[in-house]
């Protein structure tokens, strides 16, 4: 994917339903008075199973960094069109070289450079999340739910014999996510981890009918996997920027981040490279260390009044 190995890491965490949440595959019609909404199902390890693709995920992360990045006057492009009608993946293949101020990043924005485009490889994905082991047939038992369609003009009800629609629910349970990263910027990191807090807390929503109060998730067991070839023991650190000038904003050097003093921190080497375990009170402390320190370096927030 890329040409050098910098960093990667492995971000692990159960998605715990905090009320329904409906999750509607990708070919169902968005027209709530049609729409017969159905959770996403897989047969995973020879069983049949709701499950949380990816791609959705990582779309919920997006679309919140980008406002956290726009809010702060960073520049990110909106995937929808709906926001601005120049995408970074539409910038010519030739422009790549080209680095503007709004997309510093081989003339990609801060959404793209960190999620991906057509244009580049991104540097967070996610993976599909199955309920865990331990909850599966919990997580399994899904409810139905009645919905009242709304009219698209009026936004009322809408009237007639369809106006009712069924959606099914997950309601209990959880998913073992896992988001992974790969020659990745601090700041890129503290904002994965300040989006995903926003998840736990209720601000990011998962799944279709968010309007409706659906798709409430908490966010457990967070836990970092840390792997580099650097020898900066007791260090996070940042991938380099290897490009030389050709991109002039590209990747600044970054500050490291101190690893703390704890027992839930574990640091060894494992064949070449150096791996750091984070788990339990340290995984916050380490999230609060990102997002003070490069985090908000980056978005360069200051008083304005
Ligand atoms: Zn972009």
């Amino acid at each position: 994917m890329f040409h050098t190995f910098e960093n990667s890491i492995e971000i692990d965490f159960q998605l715990v339903p905090d009320g329904p949440i409906l999750v509607r595959s990708g070919v169902t019609t968005l027209d709530p008075a049609v729409a017969e909404l159905e959770f996403q199902r897989t047969h995973h390890r020879g069983r049949p199973t709701v499950f949380l693709a990816g791609s959705g995920l990582k779309g919920v992360l997006r679309a919140h960094g980008e406002r956290l990045l726009r809010t702060a006057d960073k520049y990110a492009c909106d995937p929808t069109k709906r926001r601005d009608p120049e995408l970074c993946f539409e910038q010519k293949k030739k422009d790549l070289k080209r680095s503007t101020f709004a997309r510093p990043f081989a003339n990609q924005c801060a959404a793209c450079f960190t999620f991906g485009s057509v244009n580049i490889a991104g540097r967070f994905h996610a993976l599909d999340a199955y309920p865990a082991e331990a909850r599966w047939d919990e997580t399994n038992r899904t409810e139905s739910r009645t919905q009242v369609a709304l009219d698209r003009k009026s936004q009322g009800p809408a009237a007639g014999a369809g106006s009712l629609f069924e959606v099914e629910v997950v309601t209990a349970g959880a998913f073992e996510a896992r988001v992974r990263g790969e020659n990745f910027t601090l700041w890129q990191l503290g904002l994965v981890l300040q989006s995903l807090r926003d998840l736990d807390t209720g601000l990011v929503r998962v799944g279709g009918l968010k309007s409706r109060g659906m798709g409430a998730m908490k966010v457990e067991g967070l836990s970092l996997r840390f792997r580099t070839l650097d020898r900066n023991d007791g260090l996070l650190t940042a991938a380099r920027n290897r490009g030389g000038n050709d991109h002039p904003y590209s990747i600044q050097a970054e500050e490291p981040v101190a690893l703390p003093e704890s027992p839930d921190v574990e640091e060894k080497r494992e064949g070449l490279f150096r791996t750091v375990t984070i788990t339990e009170e340290a995984v916050a402390q380490v999230s609060e260390g990102l997002i003070a320190g490069p985090l908000s370096t980056y978005l360069d927030l200051e008083a304005t009044a």
